[in-house]
């Protein structure tokens, strides 16, 4: 799922927090994670293009599915769960609990927008799988290469 939508579907899943709790943790922490997750995108992109890449192309290379590998550090079930149970250890800490609803709302639209196997983003699935996009994402894999023949066939033309 597109920065964008995230953004837009943290806004509203904040604001409804907000409203119904009047609790500025709960609906920061959930925008801010919402948001803010895909923030491991950068490292994957850098891994994989190095560092040269300029910000229309990171975008490109995320859009189009332009990796071997994906290790989405911060995208795991796992965390959302670790910090549900920190939050109930806590006594419901607001801030706790809005960093883990944030995380699970964005991996709930990232499994319906770009996944059709929800363990894909597992941390610990993805690890079996070592890491590969290819057995990870099957769903974009046309997307993947169809962006690359494109690509290899603009190149020709010119
Ligand atoms: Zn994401």
């Amino acid at each position: 799922m597109r920065l964008h939508h995230h953004t837009i579907a943290s806004s509203v899943v904040s604001v409804m927090l907000f409203v119904y709790f009047k609790s500025w943790g709960l609906a920061i922490g959930s925008f801010i994670s919402g948001i803010f997750i895909d923030l491991d995108h950068i490292i994957d992109v850098i891994r994989e293009h190095g560092w040269s890449i300029k910000t229309k192309d990171f975008f490109m290379i995320c859009n189009n599915g332009q990796f071997d590998r994906v290790f989405l550090y911060c995208h795991g079930w796992e965390w959302s769960f670790l910090f549900l149970i920190t939050a109930w250890v806590s006594g419901w800490n607001p801030w706790l609990l809005g960093i883990s609803i944030g995380l699970i709302h964005h991996l709930i639209l990232d499994t319906i927008y770009n996944s059709s196997n929800p363990y894909s983003y597992s941390f610990l699935w993805r690890w079996k799988h070592d890491f590969a996009f290819d057995k990870i994402f099957t769903k974009l894999i046309n997307l993947k290469y169809n962006y690359r023949k494109q690509i290899s066939a603009e190149i020709n033309k010119s």
